[in-house]
């Protein structure tokens, strides 16, 4: 059985006190006992106070982005190493904002992840089709692609130690969300995707979706067999609306 989870984006947004405040507010919502994990990822200046209000909580703490070099002359970058040594558990890699306004690309994608792992940290990685792309009836083409860079570079292995948030560019933010059933149907490929090389390996991928997953979207979209959770952004930015969210994935099986 895989366990649910659910991610917490906060993006760009909020001060040192009103993420303060979130945590804190998070933290008495979020059940201990809910069997499923959750994470946020909040931006790198808040990360320590992140870590140290969530220690002793079941709430891990991930960054958004980290560099695909290990250590150097790289002004501006934050090393795997970094994040671990100040406590994260989890990175973002690959998300679609990273991809359009920052040029990552597959190749770059899957050094991340190399770093991530051999770092220990646990990355998701984000892949998701634009709405041309998907009107283009390119969706499967674009989702192989961005998962066959982290297949080749990384290998199936690489599967059972992170997680894949499946985040249709057109559901980020836009209110649009992906119906139950599109989820499902790109997930089941991307399951199968990674099936191809390794069959346990495959079974076991926890898939994440993303693109404006609200409490009152969110139940649904975990109903359906392969969606483990989600990736949420907006919503992850209310204490009440994201331990709702949580719920709807605690209650999942
Ligand atoms: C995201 O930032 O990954 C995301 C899914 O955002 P939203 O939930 O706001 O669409």
């Amino acid at each position: 059985m895989r366990r649910p989870m659910v991610a917490g984006n906060w993006k760009m947004h909020g001060s040192r006190a009103a993420n303060s405040a979130l945590l804190t507010d998070l933290e008495l919502r979020v059940k201990a006992d809910w069997p499923i994990d959750v994470a946020v990822f909040a931006p790198f200046v808040y990360l320590p106070d992140a870590v140290r209000m969530l220690t002793d909580s079941s709430i891990a703490v991930g960054a958004q982005n980290v560099c695909a070099e290990t250590s150097g002359a790289f002004t501006g970058e934050v090393a795997a190493a970094m994040l671990k040594d100040i406590g994260c558990s989890h990175v973002l890699i690959g998300h679609s904002e990273r991809r359009a306004w920052y040029h990552e690309d597959d190749a770059l994608i899957a050094r991340k992840i190399i770093v991530a792992l051999a770092t220990g940290l646990t990355p998701i990685l984000c892949v998701g089709e634009t709405l041309q792309e998907r009107e283009a009836e390119k969706t499967e083409a674009v989702i192989a692609r961005q998962i066959d860079a982290v297949l080749k570079t990384n290998g199936a292995p690489a599967f059972s130690r992170l997680i894949v948030a499946y985040e249709p560019v057109w559901a980020i933010g836009t209110g649009r969300t992906a119906t139950p059933d599109q989820a499902q149907a790109v997930h089941q490929f991307i399951r199968g995707r990674i099936s191809g090389q390794d069959a346990n390996i495959g079974g076991q991928v926890r898939l994440l979706y993303g693109g404006s997953v609200k409490a009152g979207n969110a139940a649904d979209l975990f109903s359906m067999p392969d969606v483990d959770g989600g990736l949420v952004g907006g919503a992850s930015l209310n204490a009440e609306e994201f331990a709702d969210i949580c719920a709807a994935a605690a209650a999942r099986h």
